[in-house]
């Protein structure tokens, strides 16, 4: 198994939640570490494929420390896609979890508080703005997380495939 960068969510009360904690996998031991900021969680998620992570990256860890976090289902899982580019400094990346866990959502908020959940917005959004003529489209990635479905409580579970079409038959 190999999973790469995750964010995990809390079961949620509300109608939507957001990430709790951000966390890694080693590609050694396959434990998983977790990151005490986003921003170190961003910077290890953008060079994934090309610098994959192991343990030895922390300091004072190594494979032999117990893993912080279990991967299983007392938590949302949410895996990010790997080599997404690190948020422009003063933007911010945001995810949610939809209240009936069927899919998260991305969005960026921006240094002067608009929220932009396409990439159109944001090429229009990024041509307004002089001040941010050296950043481009490919400085955001508007993939949402993929929901592990197997760490989504079991009565979600069963509504959110009572809506999908049954699998087809071998
Ligand atoms: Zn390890």
């Amino acid at each position: 198994m190999n999973i790469t960068p995750i964010t995990s969510y809390k079961e949620p009360g509300t109608p939507s939640s957001t990430v709790i904690a951000y966390a890694v996998q080693c590609d050694k031991c396959y434990k998983w570490r977790t990151l005490a900021t986003e921003e170190h969680f961003e910077e290890i998620r953008r060079n994934l494929t090309g610098d994959p992570f192991v343990c030895d990256k922390l300091p004072g860890i190594t494979c032999e420390n117990p893993a912080d976090i279990n991967y299983d289902s007392s938590q949302v899982w949410a895996i990010d896609k790997p080599d997404i580019p690190k948020t422009p400094k003063g933007f911010k990346r945001i995810a949610t979890l939809r209240g009936d866990y069927t899919k998260t959502d991305v969005k960026y908020l921006t240094p002067d508080g608009k929220h932009i959940r396409t990439s159109p917005q944001m090429v229009e959004y990024l041509k307004r703005q002089p001040a941010y003529s050296d950043l481009s489209l490919s400085d955001f990635c508007f993939t949402a997380p993929k929901i592990m479905s197997d760490t989504v409580p079991k009565h979600y579970k069963n509504l959110a495939s009572s809506t999908k079409k049954k699998p087809k038959l071998k």
